[in-house]
């Protein structure tokens, strides 16, 4: 192991200038730039990293690239990358321009330079390192990169069924995890789903003098009442049937979630709230945090609330919700509960629009054999044992892959970025040193996995 940690030591610069090559090409999903360019460079860059690449066709999107490399271990392990970024606006917080890669104080500032062509890059050098020092790669690898993940993967799903065979793995390593505060690594197993929708009301084809209120039936009483219903007065979702698919947690999960850091008192503090909901503080928060399905109101909209006043009853309102579901809650289910338990509630009127694709849960189990490799791999490298999240709070398009794919899927250390990383926002940088990290605590978990089963 210490020949192919020098070997990476040796090549830092090999490595920087990878990524410099990465992030100097724009590849904004949200915006349509580069997407082409940032697929066809990728690809090449894997080549000359040894595997062999391919554009993979995507129907309305831009496309998949594809890689592949034999190795000795029969197992095969996925690599999800995805080589879009977000937009660099606004242009003028930015200390160096987003797509000309600027070295400054140890760090390296650039667009996308963490999230996520870092972690492209980091694989290929542990690729290339192990490959080099022992000659061969400890199990066949393979990539997916998509193109459009910062823009909610709308074609990723299609995608990877139209080629789930070529895709097929035994585990699947998604976006590597930064590292964290006092140098605490992690692995998250899993993330929530979701379910997005619009509701609306319509109670009059015109807006009405609200001298009419009355009389007349109004859209924003209406939507209120509506969303009003979807919860009881101890908060708990009041839709038929929403927690009936939950899965019970499992001892190790318990124990999982235990173990991790608190992190509730920073978090309170910076939203400046006096307590969270129910006084939750310790193991119940973060038990509620990653174990709890969601209903949440992401906006309101109806009638008048600009300046001064205007006596208006509105005929519309409109409200966006999203669900963030846990396993083994279904997006189809529950945007079938909710339908029922708005007619059964008398609002039959309140009309359903949902929104973009809906994601399931995943969450690998804390007992599967390549989560306990991983975190031996992490263990051996940092000389700590990873937090383990059972899954992620939050929700990516990680469902399709655990259904075609592979059984295992999970986020490992491996990402170039670090709390401070800034990404998606102006002056995304990662510091040089834990790029090596990165680079090193890969190859670990490579050689890890080639042992499985041996
Ligand atoms: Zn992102």
């Amino acid at each position: 192991m210490d020949n192919v940690y020098a070997y990476i030591q040796d090549h830092t610069e090999r490595a920087i200038g990878l990524l410099e090559r990465l992030c100097s090409q724009p590849s904004i999903s949200a915006h349509g730039v580069g997407l082409e360019e940032m697929a066809n460079l990728t690809a090449a860059a894997m080549r000359e990293y040894g595997l062999d690449a391919a554009l993979l066709p995507v129907e309305g999107g831009p496309p998949l690239v594809y890689a592949e490399a034999a190795g000795r271990s029969p197992h095969t392990l996925l690599f999800y990358n995805h080589y879009d970024v977000q937009p660099a606006d606004p242009l003028d917080e930015w200390t160096s321009p987003p797509f000309e890669p600027s070295r400054r104080e140890g760090k390296l500032f650039a667009r996308g330079v963490s999230d996520n062509k870092g972690d492209l890059a980091v694989r290929l050098e542990a690729i290339a390192a192990l490959r080099e020092v022992s000659g061969e790669l400890p199990l066949s690898i393979k990539f997916v990169v998509e193109g459009e993940e910062e823009s909610g993967s709308p074609h990723f799903p299609a995608a990877v069924g139209a080629y789930k065979d070529k895709l097929a793995a035994d585990v699947c390593l998604s976006e590597g995890t930064g590292i964290g505060p006092d140098r605490t690594p992690s692995l998250v197993l899993g993330v929530k789903g979701m379910l997005y929708v619009e509701l609306s009301a319509q109670s009059a084809k015109v807006d009405a003098h609200s001298a009419y209120a009355t009389v007349v039936p109004s859209a924003a009483w209406r939507l209120v009442g509506a969303l009003n219903s979807l919860k009881e007065a101890d908060g708990r979702v009041a839709i038929a049937g929403f927690y009936d698919a939950v899965r019970s947690l499992t001892p190790q999960e318990k124990q999982a979630l235990a173990a991790m850091p608190d992190t509730s008192e920073a978090l309170r503090e910076a939203l400046g709230l006096e307590a969270f909901l129910d006084g939750l503080t310790g193991y119940d928060w973060q038990e509620r945090l990653l174990g709890a399905p969601t209903c949440n109101i992401c906006g309101l909209e109806a009638g008048y609330t600009g300046p001064g006043l205007k006596t208006v009853l509105p005929a519309r309102a409109r409200a966006k919700v999203d669900f963030r579901l846990v396993p083994d809650q279904r997006p189809q289910e529950v945007l079938a509960q909710l339908r029922a338990h708005l007619d059964r509630n008398g609002f039959s009127d309140i009309e359903i629009h949902p929104i973009a694709d809906h994601e399931r849960p995943v969450r690998t189990p804390v007992d599967d054999p390549w989560v306990q490799a991983a975190a031996l791999a992490t263990e051996q490298f940092y000389g700590t044992p990873p937090e383990i999240a059972i899954n992620s709070a939050g929700t990516a398009p990680m469902d399709v892959l655990v259904d075609e794919v592979t059984s295992s899927l999970l986020f490992a250390p491996g990402g170039a970025g670090y709390e401070g990383s800034r990404i998606h926002a102006p002056d995304e940088h990662i510091r040089i040193s834990d790029l090596v990290d990165a680079i090193r605590v890969t190859a670990r978990l490579l050689l890890e996995f080639g042992r499985m089963g041996s």
